[in-house]
């Protein structure tokens, strides 16, 4: 039975093209969520964006245990531009790991790179629990995209390959750095981990030109909270 008029309808990250009138099947996990978890059925309004077509009004068609057939009827969204925002943080315990990916969707980031530091103490991820996170934020946070996640990789092979024309703003903290500047929108972010930047990071880190050393103020932050204040500076100056 449809749902009363008026309830808000539950977004959804798809991955098949987006057109009035395309059908979509999703996956067993979304059918669940959708039928299960929000109650929802047959007829029931949905919005569906998928990163490239913009955001489209639709509904559910079918609904069964392990299976949704869903309609996309009209653009209610176009496509638009993002931040070009990115997180480079040291990999942390698998709690914050997964607040830092959520809490960077919300807060725009485009790619997320978790890196392996003198002092990190975790190594490996569970990448599909890591994507699974941030299509929930972007679901949650109305974007229109889903940020790409990296593999895990040494801080020194980031760099290596990192664009000179995107500053990198690392957060070193008990320094007499510079707070965060005013800046375009292609930039990235770079948080240490638990037990912060070593000494082989921190001469790695002077290395490169691209680098500007930054403050997030006098107190030692959690490396989550740096991430988010971070982060959320950024946007504040540029990245809206
Ligand atoms: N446990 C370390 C210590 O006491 O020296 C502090 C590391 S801090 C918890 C983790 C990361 O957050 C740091 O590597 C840095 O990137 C960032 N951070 C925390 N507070 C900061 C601050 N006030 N300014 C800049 N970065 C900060």
């Amino acid at each position: 039975m449809a749902r009363p008029m008026g309830m808000t309808p539950i977004r959804l990250h798809v991955e098949p093209p987006l057109s009035a009138g395309a059908t979509i099947e999703a996956a067993a996990a979304r059918a669940h969520y959708l039928g299960t978890v929000m109650r929802r059925s047959v007829g029931d309004a949905v919005r569906l964006f998928n990163g490239r077509d913009g955001e489209w009004d639709g509904r559910v068609m079918a609904l069964s245990r392990g299976k949704a057939t869903l309609l996309a009827e009209t653009l209610v969204r176009p496509q638009h531009d993002e931040p070009d925002l990115w997180l480079v943080f040291a990999l942390l315990k698998r709690d914050t790991t997964d607040m830092v990916v959520q809490k960077a969707t919300e807060l725009g980031v485009s790619r997320l790179l978790p890196v392996l530091t003198e002092r990190t103490n975790a190594a490996r991820v569970n990448a599909d629990r890591l994507h699974a996170i941030a299509i929930e934020a972007a679901e949650q946070s109305e974007r229109l995209t889903v940020p790409a996640i990296h593999a895990v990789r040494p801080l020194d092979q980031v760099l290596a390959k990192w664009s000179d024309q995107r500053s990198l703003y690392a957060a070193l903290e008990r320094d007499q750095q510079r707070p965060l500047p005013r800046v375009d929108d292609r930039a990235g972010l770079l948080v240490g981990p638990e037990g912060g930047f070593g000494a082989r990071d921190r001469d790695l880190l002077s290395r490169h030109d691209f680098v500007r050393p930054v403050s997030l103020g006098r107190r030692i932050l959690r490396a989550e909270t740096a991430a988010i204040v971070g982060l959320a500076l950024l946007q504040a100056s540029s990245c809206g």
